[in-house]
Protein backbone atom coordinates (compact mmCIF):
# COMPACT_ATOMS: atom_id res chain seq x y z
CA UNK A 1 0.00 0.00 0.00
CA UNK A 2 1.43 3.73 -1.21
CA UNK A 3 1.45 6.29 1.71
CA UNK A 4 -1.79 8.45 1.18
CA UNK A 5 -1.02 11.72 2.77
CA UNK A 6 -1.20 11.35 6.40
CA UNK A 7 -1.17 7.41 5.88
CA UNK A 8 2.72 6.81 6.28
CA UNK A 9 5.06 3.80 6.53
CA UNK A 10 8.25 4.27 8.82
CA UNK A 11 6.64 6.34 11.58
CA UNK A 12 9.17 4.94 14.19
CA UNK A 13 12.63 3.89 14.85
CA UNK A 14 14.00 0.31 14.20
CA UNK A 15 14.43 -0.08 17.74
CA UNK A 16 10.94 0.93 18.27
CA UNK A 17 9.23 -1.39 16.78
CA UNK A 18 11.33 -3.96 17.58
CA UNK A 19 10.13 -3.67 20.77
CA UNK A 20 6.36 -3.09 20.45
CA UNK A 21 6.30 -6.18 18.14
CA UNK A 22 8.19 -8.54 21.05
CA UNK A 23 6.52 -10.56 22.95
CA UNK A 24 3.88 -8.91 25.13
CA UNK A 25 4.40 -11.36 28.19
CA UNK A 26 8.22 -12.70 28.19
CA UNK A 27 8.20 -16.22 29.68
CA UNK A 28 9.09 -17.78 32.90
CA UNK A 29 12.45 -18.55 33.52
CA UNK A 30 13.11 -22.27 36.00
CA UNK A 31 13.33 -19.97 39.15
CA UNK A 32 9.76 -18.08 38.77
CA UNK A 33 7.82 -20.82 37.10
CA UNK A 34 9.05 -23.16 40.40
CA UNK A 35 7.74 -20.40 42.25
CA UNK A 36 4.27 -19.85 40.83
CA UNK A 37 3.97 -24.03 40.69
CA UNK A 38 4.05 -23.85 44.55
CA UNK A 39 1.44 -21.66 44.79
CA UNK A 40 -1.15 -23.95 43.40
CA UNK A 41 -2.90 -25.80 46.30
CA UNK A 42 -3.46 -29.26 43.29
CA UNK A 43 -6.89 -29.10 43.53
CA UNK A 44 -9.05 -32.07 43.89
CA UNK A 45 -12.36 -31.39 41.64
CA UNK A 46 -10.03 -28.43 40.42
CA UNK A 47 -12.53 -25.85 39.01
CA UNK A 48 -9.78 -24.46 37.23
CA UNK A 49 -9.92 -27.83 35.58
CA UNK A 50 -13.46 -27.41 34.86
CA UNK A 51 -13.19 -23.63 33.35
CA UNK A 52 -10.62 -24.76 31.00
CA UNK A 53 -12.38 -25.85 27.40
CA UNK A 54 -10.13 -28.20 26.19
CA UNK A 55 -10.07 -30.21 29.95
CA UNK A 56 -6.77 -30.21 30.44
CA UNK A 57 -5.23 -31.48 34.02
CA UNK A 58 -4.04 -28.30 35.38
CA UNK A 59 -3.36 -29.64 38.79
CA UNK A 60 -1.70 -32.28 37.41
CA UNK A 61 1.12 -30.51 34.84
CA UNK A 62 1.63 -28.08 37.65
CA UNK A 63 2.28 -30.81 39.84
CA UNK A 64 4.81 -31.76 37.45
CA UNK A 65 6.31 -28.60 36.92
CA UNK A 66 7.04 -28.22 40.81
CA UNK A 67 8.94 -31.36 40.98
CA UNK A 68 10.54 -30.20 37.11
CA UNK A 69 9.25 -33.03 35.35
CA UNK A 70 9.20 -30.23 32.54
CA UNK A 71 8.54 -33.10 29.85
CA UNK A 72 5.86 -34.59 32.09
CA UNK A 73 4.01 -31.47 32.25
CA UNK A 74 4.62 -30.64 28.60
CA UNK A 75 2.71 -34.16 27.54
CA UNK A 76 -0.36 -33.78 30.35
CA UNK A 77 -1.21 -30.34 28.21
CA UNK A 78 -0.71 -31.77 24.82
CA UNK A 79 -2.34 -34.77 25.22
CA UNK A 80 -5.64 -32.78 26.13
CA UNK A 81 -4.55 -29.25 23.17
CA UNK A 82 -1.95 -30.18 21.18
CA UNK A 83 -2.25 -26.26 20.50
CA UNK A 84 -1.57 -26.01 24.21
CA UNK A 85 1.36 -23.60 23.59
CA UNK A 86 -0.29 -21.36 21.32
CA UNK A 87 -3.22 -21.29 23.73
CA UNK A 88 -0.67 -20.81 26.70
CA UNK A 89 -0.05 -17.17 24.42
CA UNK A 90 -3.65 -16.19 23.39
CA UNK A 91 -5.97 -17.45 25.66
CA UNK A 92 -8.40 -15.34 27.76
CA UNK A 93 -7.73 -17.05 30.69
CA UNK A 94 -8.75 -14.40 32.60
CA UNK A 95 -12.60 -15.51 31.81
CA UNK A 96 -11.43 -19.57 31.67
CA UNK A 97 -9.12 -21.18 34.01
CA UNK A 98 -7.66 -18.02 35.82
CA UNK A 99 -10.98 -16.43 36.68
CA UNK A 100 -12.14 -20.30 38.61
CA UNK A 101 -8.93 -20.68 40.28
CA UNK A 102 -9.17 -20.27 43.93
CA UNK A 103 -6.70 -18.56 44.84
CA UNK A 104 -8.22 -15.58 42.81
CA UNK A 105 -10.77 -15.50 46.00
CA UNK A 106 -8.06 -16.31 48.67
CA UNK A 107 -5.83 -13.90 47.30
CA UNK A 108 -7.36 -11.80 44.12
CA UNK A 109 -4.11 -13.09 42.28
CA UNK A 110 -4.64 -16.43 40.62
CA UNK A 111 -2.34 -19.04 39.71
CA UNK A 112 -0.39 -17.67 36.25
CA UNK A 113 -1.71 -20.67 34.67
CA UNK A 114 -1.05 -19.26 31.03
CA UNK A 115 2.59 -18.58 31.73
CA UNK A 116 3.16 -22.12 33.66
CA UNK A 117 1.30 -23.50 30.40
CA UNK A 118 3.72 -21.93 28.53
CA UNK A 119 6.87 -22.59 30.35
CA UNK A 120 6.60 -26.42 29.97
CA UNK A 121 5.47 -26.73 26.35
CA UNK A 122 8.12 -24.01 25.10
CA UNK A 123 10.77 -26.64 26.94
CA UNK A 124 9.35 -28.87 25.00
CA UNK A 125 9.83 -27.12 21.72
CA UNK A 126 13.34 -26.51 22.85
CA UNK A 127 14.34 -29.61 23.28
CA UNK A 128 12.79 -30.77 19.64
CA UNK A 129 11.20 -33.79 21.26
CA UNK A 130 8.22 -35.34 19.61
CA UNK A 131 6.40 -37.36 22.68
CA UNK A 132 3.65 -38.93 20.62
CA UNK A 133 3.58 -42.62 18.62
CA UNK A 134 0.71 -42.84 16.10
CA UNK A 135 -1.72 -46.38 16.62
CA UNK A 136 -1.38 -48.82 14.14
CA UNK A 137 -2.71 -47.74 10.13
CA UNK A 138 -6.40 -47.77 10.07
CA UNK A 139 -6.05 -47.49 6.19
CA UNK A 140 -8.52 -45.25 6.48
CA UNK A 141 -8.26 -41.46 5.05
CA UNK A 142 -10.12 -38.19 6.55
CA UNK A 143 -10.15 -34.84 4.07
CA UNK A 144 -9.33 -32.02 6.28
CA UNK A 145 -10.44 -28.63 4.97
CA UNK A 146 -8.99 -25.62 6.93
CA UNK A 147 -5.62 -26.08 8.65
CA UNK A 148 -6.63 -23.85 11.25
CA UNK A 149 -6.64 -24.48 15.43
CA UNK A 150 -9.54 -26.90 14.32
CA UNK A 151 -8.54 -28.82 11.27
CA UNK A 152 -4.99 -29.12 12.82
CA UNK A 153 -6.31 -30.22 16.10
CA UNK A 154 -8.71 -33.05 14.27
CA UNK A 155 -5.44 -34.44 11.72
CA UNK A 156 -3.08 -34.44 14.77
CA UNK A 157 -6.07 -36.74 17.01
CA UNK A 158 -7.01 -38.85 14.00
CA UNK A 159 -3.41 -39.42 12.92
CA UNK A 160 -2.53 -40.31 16.63
CA UNK A 161 -5.84 -42.97 16.28
CA UNK A 162 -4.22 -44.47 13.39
CA UNK A 163 -5.83 -42.86 10.20
CA UNK A 164 -4.20 -41.10 7.44
CA UNK A 165 -5.46 -37.21 7.29
CA UNK A 166 -5.06 -34.83 4.17
CA UNK A 167 -5.58 -31.17 4.84
CA UNK A 168 -6.80 -28.37 2.06
CA UNK A 169 -6.13 -25.12 3.07
CA UNK A 170 -6.73 -21.92 0.58
CA UNK A 171 -3.75 -20.18 1.77
CA UNK A 172 -0.06 -20.50 1.32
CA UNK A 173 0.68 -21.35 5.11
CA UNK A 174 -0.81 -23.29 7.69
CA UNK A 175 -2.07 -22.21 11.36
CA UNK A 176 -4.96 -20.27 10.42
CA UNK A 177 -5.54 -17.17 12.58
CA UNK A 178 -2.57 -17.94 14.92
CA UNK A 179 -0.62 -17.28 11.88
CA UNK A 180 -2.78 -14.64 9.75
CA UNK A 181 -4.85 -12.88 12.42
CA UNK A 182 -3.62 -13.00 16.29
CA UNK A 183 -2.05 -10.19 17.72
CA UNK A 184 2.01 -10.17 16.31
CA UNK A 185 3.15 -9.31 20.08
CA UNK A 186 1.18 -12.16 21.36
CA UNK A 187 2.79 -15.03 18.94
CA UNK A 188 6.34 -13.24 17.50
CA UNK A 189 9.48 -15.21 16.91
CA UNK A 190 6.96 -17.60 13.83
CA UNK A 191 5.48 -19.67 16.78
CA UNK A 192 2.81 -20.37 14.56
CA UNK A 193 5.00 -22.13 11.95
CA UNK A 194 6.94 -23.75 14.59
CA UNK A 195 3.66 -25.19 16.54
CA UNK A 196 2.60 -26.34 13.37
CA UNK A 197 5.61 -28.08 12.11
CA UNK A 198 5.31 -29.85 15.82
CA UNK A 199 2.11 -31.41 14.81
CA UNK A 200 2.77 -32.42 11.26
CA UNK A 201 6.12 -34.46 12.89
CA UNK A 202 3.96 -36.65 13.86
CA UNK A 203 3.07 -38.11 10.83
CA UNK A 204 -0.08 -39.08 9.08
CA UNK A 205 -0.56 -35.66 8.09
CA UNK A 206 -0.39 -34.42 4.30
CA UNK A 207 -0.40 -30.90 3.96
CA UNK A 208 -1.69 -29.36 1.05
CA UNK A 209 -1.46 -25.78 0.62
CA UNK A 210 -2.99 -23.39 -1.53
CA UNK A 211 -6.30 -25.80 -2.25
CA UNK A 212 -9.45 -24.34 -1.33
CA UNK A 213 -12.29 -26.18 -1.14
CA UNK A 214 -15.23 -25.01 -4.34
CA UNK A 215 -12.15 -24.01 -6.29
CA UNK A 216 -9.47 -26.84 -6.53
CA UNK A 217 -11.57 -29.02 -4.42
CA UNK A 218 -15.20 -29.80 -3.71
CA UNK A 219 -17.43 -31.36 -1.28
CA UNK A 220 -19.04 -33.83 -3.41
CA UNK A 221 -15.08 -35.13 -4.24
CA UNK A 222 -13.90 -35.00 -1.18
CA UNK A 223 -17.29 -37.21 -0.11
CA UNK A 224 -16.94 -39.55 -2.79
CA UNK A 225 -12.54 -40.22 -2.35
CA UNK A 226 -12.10 -40.00 1.66
CA UNK A 227 -13.86 -42.07 4.37
CA UNK A 228 -14.94 -38.94 6.38
CA UNK A 229 -14.71 -35.35 5.93
CA UNK A 230 -13.79 -32.60 8.65
CA UNK A 231 -14.77 -29.00 7.45
CA UNK A 232 -12.96 -25.90 9.71
CA UNK A 233 -13.00 -23.06 7.30
CA UNK A 234 -13.22 -20.63 10.10
CA UNK A 235 -14.91 -16.93 8.94
CA UNK A 236 -13.74 -15.74 5.91
CA UNK A 237 -15.93 -13.08 5.63
CA UNK A 238 -16.56 -9.64 6.75
CA UNK A 239 -19.64 -7.87 8.05
CA UNK A 240 -19.71 -4.09 5.66
CA UNK A 241 -20.60 -1.06 7.39
CA UNK A 242 -23.30 -0.01 4.86
CA UNK A 243 -22.05 3.56 4.83
CA UNK A 244 -21.42 5.99 2.19
CA UNK A 245 -17.44 6.25 1.54
CA UNK A 246 -16.87 2.58 2.44
CA UNK A 247 -14.01 2.41 -0.76
CA UNK A 248 -12.44 5.48 0.31
CA UNK A 249 -8.59 5.05 0.28
CA UNK A 250 -7.87 5.33 4.34
CA UNK A 251 -10.99 2.43 4.92
CA UNK A 252 -9.55 -0.80 5.71
CA UNK A 253 -10.84 -4.10 7.02
CA UNK A 254 -9.01 -4.61 10.08
CA UNK A 255 -8.31 -8.58 9.98
CA UNK A 256 -7.51 -7.99 6.28
CA UNK A 257 -4.96 -5.43 7.78
CA UNK A 258 -4.21 -7.29 10.33
CA UNK A 259 -3.18 -9.86 8.14
CA UNK A 260 -0.86 -8.06 5.85
CA UNK A 261 0.78 -6.74 9.41
CA UNK A 262 1.43 -10.23 10.97
CA UNK A 263 2.96 -11.40 7.34
CA UNK A 264 5.09 -8.27 6.87
CA UNK A 265 8.92 -9.45 7.53
CA UNK A 266 9.49 -5.22 8.24
CA UNK A 267 6.83 -3.42 10.25
CA UNK A 268 8.44 -0.41 9.24
CA UNK A 269 7.45 -0.61 5.83
CA UNK A 270 3.20 -0.53 6.88
CA UNK A 271 1.62 2.44 6.33
CA UNK A 272 -0.52 3.81 9.38
CA UNK A 273 -2.59 7.02 9.78
CA UNK A 274 -1.53 9.68 12.28
CA UNK A 275 -4.95 9.60 13.19
CA UNK A 276 -6.99 6.05 13.35
CA UNK A 277 -10.75 5.04 14.14
CA UNK A 278 -11.73 1.64 14.72
CA UNK A 279 -15.35 0.73 14.64
CA UNK A 280 -16.21 -2.53 16.69
CA UNK A 281 -16.07 -3.72 19.98
CA UNK A 282 -14.78 -7.31 20.42
CA UNK A 283 -10.96 -8.51 20.13
CA UNK A 284 -10.47 -7.53 16.69
CA UNK A 285 -11.45 -3.81 17.77
CA UNK A 286 -9.16 -3.61 20.29
CA UNK A 287 -6.19 -6.10 18.62
CA UNK A 288 -5.88 -3.19 15.57
CA UNK A 289 -6.25 -0.21 17.68
CA UNK A 290 -3.20 -1.69 20.05
CA UNK A 291 -0.92 -2.47 16.79
CA UNK A 292 -2.16 0.74 15.11
CA UNK A 293 -0.59 2.81 17.92
CA UNK A 294 2.78 0.41 18.18
CA UNK A 295 2.99 0.94 14.62
CA UNK A 296 3.28 4.86 15.27
CA UNK A 297 -0.22 6.18 15.25
CA UNK A 298 -0.64 9.37 17.07
CA UNK A 299 -4.35 9.12 17.92
CA UNK A 300 -6.40 6.14 18.44
CA UNK A 301 -9.95 5.74 19.24
CA UNK A 302 -12.38 2.97 19.03
CA UNK A 303 -16.18 3.68 18.36
CA UNK A 304 -18.23 1.18 20.02
CA UNK A 305 -22.20 1.61 19.84
CA UNK A 306 -22.83 -0.04 23.27
CA UNK A 307 -21.48 0.48 26.85
CA UNK A 308 -18.19 -1.25 28.47
CA UNK A 309 -20.23 -4.13 29.56
CA UNK A 310 -21.21 -5.15 26.11
CA UNK A 311 -18.46 -4.85 24.34
CA UNK A 312 -17.30 -8.82 23.68
CA UNK A 313 -13.49 -7.95 24.58
CA UNK A 314 -12.65 -8.43 27.56
CA UNK A 315 -12.65 -5.87 30.32
CA UNK A 316 -8.66 -7.09 30.46
CA UNK A 317 -8.25 -6.52 26.70
CA UNK A 318 -10.09 -3.12 27.06
CA UNK A 319 -7.61 -2.23 29.59
CA UNK A 320 -4.80 -3.42 27.90
CA UNK A 321 -5.88 -1.14 24.78
CA UNK A 322 -6.19 1.44 27.45
CA UNK A 323 -2.49 1.37 28.57
CA UNK A 324 -1.40 1.45 25.22
CA UNK A 325 -3.38 4.60 25.26
CA UNK A 326 -6.01 4.06 22.95
CA UNK A 327 -9.14 6.23 23.29
CA UNK A 328 -12.30 3.62 23.30
CA UNK A 329 -15.36 6.07 23.05
CA UNK A 330 -18.69 3.97 24.00
CA UNK A 331 -22.26 4.63 23.08
CA UNK A 332 -21.24 5.94 19.66
CA UNK A 333 -22.18 4.50 16.33
CA UNK A 334 -20.88 5.85 12.80
CA UNK A 335 -23.36 7.13 10.87
CA UNK A 336 -21.45 8.73 7.89
CA UNK A 337 -17.96 9.03 6.40
CA UNK A 338 -16.47 11.95 5.81
CA UNK A 339 -14.16 13.17 3.15
CA UNK A 340 -11.77 15.71 1.81
CA UNK A 341 -10.20 15.90 -1.91
CA UNK A 342 -11.01 12.29 -2.44
CA UNK A 343 -9.45 11.10 0.96
CA UNK A 344 -11.32 9.92 4.22
CA UNK A 345 -11.08 12.75 6.14
CA UNK A 346 -13.27 11.58 9.53
CA UNK A 347 -16.59 10.12 10.56
CA UNK A 348 -19.66 11.71 12.06
CA UNK A 349 -20.74 9.26 14.92
CA UNK A 350 -24.17 9.75 16.72
CA UNK A 351 -24.16 8.76 20.34
CA UNK A 352 -26.49 6.31 21.53
CA UNK A 353 -28.89 4.68 24.06
CA UNK A 354 -31.04 2.14 25.26
CA UNK A 355 -35.02 2.67 25.13
CA UNK A 356 -37.78 1.14 27.61
CA UNK A 357 -37.36 -1.85 26.05
CA UNK A 358 -33.62 -1.84 25.78
CA UNK A 359 -33.42 -1.70 22.27
CA UNK A 360 -30.32 0.51 20.96
CA UNK A 361 -31.14 4.25 19.81
CA UNK A 362 -29.98 7.17 18.74
CA UNK A 363 -29.98 9.72 22.01
CA UNK A 364 -29.79 12.57 18.90
CA UNK A 365 -25.79 13.94 19.31
CA UNK A 366 -23.81 13.99 16.48
CA UNK A 367 -20.26 14.58 16.36
CA UNK A 368 -17.57 14.12 13.97
CA UNK A 369 -14.01 12.02 14.82
CA UNK A 370 -10.99 13.23 12.61
CA UNK A 371 -9.68 10.33 11.40
CA UNK A 372 -6.97 9.63 7.95
CA UNK A 373 -7.51 5.77 8.41
CA UNK A 374 -10.63 3.84 9.63
CA UNK A 375 -10.76 0.45 10.70
CA UNK A 376 -13.81 -1.57 10.59
CA UNK A 377 -13.99 -4.76 12.91
CA UNK A 378 -17.62 -5.38 13.35
CA UNK A 379 -17.58 -9.07 13.30
CA UNK A 380 -16.88 -11.84 10.18
CA UNK A 381 -19.10 -14.18 8.38
CA UNK A 382 -19.22 -17.71 7.40
CA UNK A 383 -18.55 -18.28 3.70
CA UNK A 384 -21.38 -20.21 2.95
CA UNK A 385 -20.10 -20.77 -1.24
CA UNK A 386 -17.38 -23.85 -1.18
CA UNK A 387 -20.22 -26.03 0.70
CA UNK A 388 -22.52 -25.10 -2.12
CA UNK A 389 -23.27 -27.14 -5.04
CA UNK A 390 -25.23 -25.39 -7.92
CA UNK A 391 -26.49 -22.95 -6.17
CA UNK A 392 -27.82 -25.54 -3.33
CA UNK A 393 -26.73 -25.51 0.27
CA UNK A 394 -24.78 -28.88 0.64
CA UNK A 395 -25.51 -28.51 4.42
CA UNK A 396 -27.68 -27.22 7.18
CA UNK A 397 -26.94 -23.29 8.08
CA UNK A 398 -28.20 -21.34 11.31
CA UNK A 399 -27.59 -17.94 10.76
CA UNK A 400 -25.05 -18.41 8.54
CA UNK A 401 -22.93 -21.03 10.08
CA UNK A 402 -22.90 -24.68 9.80
CA UNK A 403 -25.48 -26.42 12.05
CA UNK A 404 -24.06 -29.66 13.93
CA UNK A 405 -24.73 -31.94 16.16
CA UNK A 406 -23.38 -32.64 20.25
CA UNK A 407 -20.56 -34.85 18.02
CA UNK A 408 -20.26 -32.16 15.77
CA UNK A 409 -21.25 -34.17 12.77
CA UNK A 410 -23.15 -31.75 10.17
CA UNK A 411 -26.55 -32.75 8.30
CA UNK A 412 -24.16 -35.25 6.00
CA UNK A 413 -23.56 -38.59 7.58
CA UNK A 414 -19.53 -38.18 6.82
CA UNK A 415 -19.11 -34.79 7.22
CA UNK A 416 -18.21 -32.59 10.23
CA UNK A 417 -17.20 -29.51 11.45
CA UNK A 418 -15.65 -27.41 14.02
CA UNK A 419 -14.23 -24.06 14.94
CA UNK A 420 -15.82 -20.56 14.11
CA UNK A 421 -17.48 -21.93 10.94
CA UNK A 422 -20.03 -23.65 12.96
CA UNK A 423 -23.36 -22.18 14.72
CA UNK A 424 -23.02 -21.14 18.70
CA UNK A 425 -19.25 -21.62 18.88
CA UNK A 426 -17.41 -19.36 21.07
CA UNK A 427 -14.71 -18.15 18.46
CA UNK A 428 -12.05 -18.41 20.81
CA UNK A 429 -8.44 -20.47 19.53
CA UNK A 430 -9.23 -23.09 22.67
CA UNK A 431 -12.73 -23.88 21.62
CA UNK A 432 -11.72 -24.67 18.30
CA UNK A 433 -9.23 -27.06 19.33
CA UNK A 434 -11.38 -29.05 21.44
CA UNK A 435 -13.96 -28.71 18.20
CA UNK A 436 -11.54 -30.54 16.38
CA UNK A 437 -10.11 -33.12 19.01
CA UNK A 438 -13.63 -34.40 19.74
CA UNK A 439 -14.81 -34.54 15.98
CA UNK A 440 -11.72 -36.57 15.71
CA UNK A 441 -12.88 -38.92 18.26
CA UNK A 442 -16.58 -39.20 16.52
CA UNK A 443 -14.94 -39.71 13.13
CA UNK A 444 -12.80 -42.35 14.61
CA UNK A 445 -15.69 -44.18 16.41
CA UNK A 446 -17.70 -43.88 12.77
CA UNK A 447 -15.43 -45.11 11.06
CA UNK A 448 -14.58 -48.25 13.43
CA UNK A 449 -18.24 -49.16 13.33
CA UNK A 450 -18.96 -48.90 9.83
C1 LIG B 1 -7.95 -10.52 14.66
C2 LIG B 1 -8.28 -11.71 15.50
C3 LIG B 1 -7.64 -11.90 16.70
C4 LIG B 1 -7.94 -13.00 17.49
N1 LIG B 1 -7.30 -13.14 18.69
C5 LIG B 1 -7.60 -14.19 19.48
C6 LIG B 1 -6.96 -14.36 20.72
O1 LIG B 1 -6.11 -13.57 21.12
N2 LIG B 1 -7.30 -15.44 21.48
C7 LIG B 1 -8.22 -16.37 21.06
O2 LIG B 1 -8.48 -17.36 21.78
N3 LIG B 1 -8.85 -16.23 19.88
C8 LIG B 1 -8.56 -15.17 19.08
N4 LIG B 1 -9.21 -15.02 17.88
C9 LIG B 1 -10.16 -16.06 17.46
C10 LIG B 1 -9.41 -17.31 16.97
O3 LIG B 1 -8.33 -16.92 16.17
C11 LIG B 1 -10.34 -18.23 16.22
O4 LIG B 1 -11.42 -18.57 17.08
C12 LIG B 1 -9.66 -19.52 15.75
O5 LIG B 1 -8.56 -19.25 14.93
C13 LIG B 1 -10.65 -20.39 15.01
O6 LIG B 1 -10.00 -21.49 14.45
P1 LIG B 1 -10.58 -22.17 13.14
O7 LIG B 1 -9.67 -23.33 12.86
O8 LIG B 1 -12.03 -22.44 13.29
O9 LIG B 1 -10.49 -21.07 12.00
P2 LIG B 1 -9.27 -20.26 11.38
O10 LIG B 1 -8.19 -20.05 12.35
O11 LIG B 1 -9.88 -19.08 10.75
O12 LIG B 1 -8.71 -21.24 10.26
C14 LIG B 1 -9.49 -21.54 9.12
C15 LIG B 1 -8.58 -22.04 8.02
O13 LIG B 1 -9.39 -22.46 6.91
C16 LIG B 1 -8.82 -21.97 5.71
N5 LIG B 1 -9.89 -21.85 4.71
C17 LIG B 1 -10.87 -20.93 4.68
N6 LIG B 1 -11.68 -21.16 3.61
C18 LIG B 1 -11.17 -22.24 2.97
C19 LIG B 1 -11.53 -22.95 1.80
N7 LIG B 1 -12.62 -22.63 1.06
N8 LIG B 1 -10.77 -24.01 1.41
C20 LIG B 1 -9.67 -24.38 2.13
N9 LIG B 1 -9.27 -23.72 3.25
C21 LIG B 1 -10.02 -22.68 3.66
C22 LIG B 1 -8.17 -20.66 6.09
O14 LIG B 1 -7.14 -20.31 5.17
C23 LIG B 1 -7.63 -20.97 7.49
O15 LIG B 1 -6.32 -21.47 7.46
C24 LIG B 1 -8.91 -13.93 17.06
C25 LIG B 1 -9.58 -13.74 15.85
C26 LIG B 1 -9.27 -12.64 15.07
C27 LIG B 1 -10.01 -12.44 13.77
S1 LIG C 1 -7.86 -23.84 41.02
FE1 LIG C 1 -5.86 -22.72 41.16
S2 LIG C 1 -4.95 -23.57 43.03
FE2 LIG C 1 -6.58 -25.03 42.46
S3 LIG C 1 -5.61 -26.57 41.12
FE3 LIG C 1 -6.35 -24.94 39.77
S4 LIG C 1 -4.56 -23.58 39.52
FE4 LIG C 1 -4.15 -24.84 41.34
Amino acid sequence: MPDIGDIAANRLSAEQYQRHFDDVEPPLDRKRALVEASRCHFCYDAPCLEACPTGIDIPGFIRKIATDNVKGSAVTILEENIMGGACARVCPTEILCEQACVRTAQEGKPVDIGALQRYATDWLFEHDIQPFTRAASTGKRIAIVGAGPAGLACAHRLALLGHDTVVFDARPKAGGLNEYGVAAYKVPHDFAQREVDFILSLGGIDLRPGQALGRDVSLVQLRRDYDAVFIGTGLGGVNALALDGETLPGVEDAVAYIERLRQAADKSRLPIGRRVVVIGGGNTAIDIAVQAKRLGAEDVTIAYRRGADAMSATPHEQEFAQTNGVKIKHWARPVRLLSDGGRLSGVECESTTLDADGKLVGAGTRFALPADMLFKAIGQTFVAAPVRDGGRELLDLRQGRIVVDDAHRTSLPDVWAGGDCISGGQDLTVSAVQDGKRAAHAIDHFLRNA
